[in-house]
């Protein structure tokens, strides 16, 4: 009979341009210092910043009716409610605790959180760039993975972590 090797690790090295993996024990961090700010009562905290790909992780955190500015997606976004409760103006449904929302390519929206909800946090894949827009379109400016960098290592190093805190994200 065949002997049962299930349990036996791979034996043979990772492909040697796979770039380690990343585990983070406390994705939602107990040391405040680790989220980044990105308006009024919106902050951002960092997963895995992929340059490599042209995307990025990150939980999104907003506090006391705040406002994610209106914003188009050239790529998908994916997202998982943590917690509380969030919507968008363009549409008429809320994306509640635990639940999966996808955005479309070329969606263009602005992200509320109403009021009596102390603080929601989701998780988003972001592909590519947020490009910012007024109502009607016209470009006020973008977010890319570079720049969510740029953003975190200024950041860290205000509060004491150092500006190297975020190479730890980036793969
Ligand atoms: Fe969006």
């Amino acid at each position: 009979m065949a002997q049962d090797n299930s349990r036996i690790p791979y034996r043979h090295p990772q492909p040697k341009e796979s770039p380690p993996e990343l585990v983070i024990p406390s994705a939602i961090p107990t040391d405040e210092r680790v989220w980044v700010p990105q308006g009024e009562n919106v902050w951002f905290r960092p997963l895995c910043l992929c340059a490599s790909r042209g995307y990025w992780m990150n939980l999104l955190r907003v506090r006391k009716s705040g406002v994610l500015s209106r914003h188009r997606h050239p790529q998908p976004v994916h997202g998982y409610v943590i917690k509380g409760r969030w919507r968008y103006l363009e549409h008429d449904w809320t994306a509640e605790e635990g639940g999966y929302v996808y955005e479309a390519p070329g969606e263009t929206h602005t992200l509320v959180v109403d009021e009596g909800v102390e603080e929601m946090i989701t998780l988003f894949q972001v592909n590519g760039v947020m490009i910012y827009v007024d109502p009607d379109g016209g470009v006020l400016g973008y977010e890319d993975v570079f720049t969510k960098i740029n953003l975190c290592r200024a950041h860290y190093e205000k509060v004491g972590l150092g500006a190297d805190y975020v190479d730890q994200f980036i793969r």
